[in-house]
């Protein structure tokens, strides 16, 4: 089974249905391939308050699903299906699915995203989105004036932090060694702020919360100390892991530029990639903003840019 499209999309997250939104509106005639995670990592958060034109009590998924009406709207083809391979050595581009459907393609944006590390602690599942979260940008707002704890050492973690600072009375960060691996100017900041504390040496065991009927919080954080061996807890009412971020990119190895951390490699004020014709947006291209409204963007370009590419070639 194969079929020809001119322009296919890999993702449906804020870059993937923005794609879909401009390629549509070019009269591309996008085929969009959602994957297993229809409407992407927004689907897990309950809250949401800096997307454009959504705040006071939204969820995540319901700014997705208005996503994906409008690139429906618009004349996008939604697939729930996932790309099991591809191949970019001669274009038509070579993508198959996973029942087996191959399309051929004149054009492809990748915007397969990317997810946070978590540490699989007992209570994360559980309190996950009412006080355990992987993103202080997105979630610190919720815990003004509250204490929170950042559990990492690299520059995630310290940045993480000193956001927090800024929002919260007081921030622990929890670190399994006696120095952090992020860079020095950070680790200065962190030192010298006064609402941060360093707790070394420490491993976090578990997360500790309440529960009443349909409501639930973090209440603390339990610890062990990983010289004496022995356990406690810190009392706050968040707690992020900044463990680390990885992108959706296993598929595309050996066949598009990635940097070390794997994030694919976009030309400079592009979406373009090393190899002409594919273009990819949205978090899995992006390693310092993971944020849903540059996702969004970063789609919309790649969108302008396939129409472009298709109008010359
Ligand atoms: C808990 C949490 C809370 C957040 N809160 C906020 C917030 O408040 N504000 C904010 O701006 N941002 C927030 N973010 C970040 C935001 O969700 C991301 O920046 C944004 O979703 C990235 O969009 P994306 O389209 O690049 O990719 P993603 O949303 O990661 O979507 C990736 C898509 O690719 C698909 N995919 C992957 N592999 C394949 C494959 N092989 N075949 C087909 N499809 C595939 C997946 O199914 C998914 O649909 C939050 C993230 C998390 C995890």
């Amino acid at each position: 089974m194969s079929r020809k499209v001119k322009c296919l999309i890999i993702g449906s997250g804020p870059a993937g249905y923005m794609a879909g939104v401009y390629t549509a509106r070019a009269d591309l005639k996008p085929l969009l391939i959602e994957g297993m995670l229809q409407g992407g990592q927004l689907t897990t958060t309950n809250e949401i308050e800096n997307f454009p034109g959504f705040f006071g009590g939204v969820g995540g998924q319901v700014v997705v699903d208005k996503l994906r009406e409008q690139a429906i709207y618009l004349g996008v083809e939604m697939l729930p299906r996932t790309v099991e391979n591809v191949d970019f050595r001669n274009r038509p581009f070579h993508i198959v699915l996973d029942d087996g459907e191959e399309i051929i393609t004149d054009s492809v944006i990748v915007a397969t995203g990317a997810s946070a590390r978590w540490l699989h602690l007992p209570g994360e599942d559980e309190y996950r989105g009412f006080g355990v979260s992987t993103c202080a940008t997105c979630d610190g707002n919720f815990f003004r004036n509250k204490t929170t704890v950042v559990i990492g050492g690299g520059d995630t973690a310290l940045e993480d932090a000193i956001y927090l600072s800024n929002l919260c009375t007081k921030v622990y960060i929890v670190h399994r060694r006696d120095a952090f691996r992020g860079t020095m100017a950070l680790q200065n900041i962190v030192k010298n702020t006064p609402n941060i504390e360093i707790l070394w040496n420490n491993i976090p065991m578990e997360i500790v919360g309440e529960k009443q009927g349909f409501m639930k919080k973090v209440t603390a954080l339990k610890l062990q100390n990983t010289i004496t061996k022995e356990e406690h807890q810190i009392s706050v009412d968040g707690v992020f892991e900044a463990i680390g971020v990885v992108p959706t990119t296993e598929l595309f190895i050996n066949q598009l530029d990635l940097n070390e951390q794997g994030y694919i490699i976009t030309k400079p004020d592009s979406t373009a990639t090393n190899v002409v014709g594919v273009f990819a947006a949205g978090d899995v291209q992006d390693p310092v903003f993971r944020q849903a409204v540059i996702a969004a963007g970063t789609g919309s370009m790649a969108g302008i840019e396939c129409a472009r590419f298709l109008l010359e070639n």
